[in-house]
């Protein structure tokens, strides 16, 4: 049994190209013409060398008027314990583990 988790991760570069994370979207609206850009980080968005912790822009394109500008964003990483007393968490424990 985990007993306690601890460290504290430093702001560092993900060694990774294309950090990929399914089903994440970034909405943004164009402060030009206000329309909704979205980007897909599970897809073609992907953080690319994205560093962890540290404070970053992000750049946006609007395809409806061809505005481009940055939006301030922050990556964490967490891992956690299963609380074995949430149901919901027992399921997928079970799922995952016990099929
Ligand atoms: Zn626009």
């Amino acid at each position: 049994m985990i007993e306690k988790i601890e460290g504290n991760y430093p702001k560092t570069e993900l060694d990774i190209k294309r950090f990929r994370i399914p089903g994440l979207k970034i909405n943004a609206e164009c402060p030009n013409c206000k329309e909704m850009i979205e980007q897909d980080i599970g897809f073609k968005d992907y953080f690319d060398y994205t560093e962890i912790k540290q404070p970053t822009e992000r750049h946006f394109y609007c395809h409806k008027c061809e505005h481009e500008w940055d939006e301030k964003i922050i990556l964490k990483v967490g891992v956690e314990t299963l609380l074995e007393e949430d149901p919901e968490i027992q399921k997928l424990v079970k799922e995952a583990f016990f099929q």
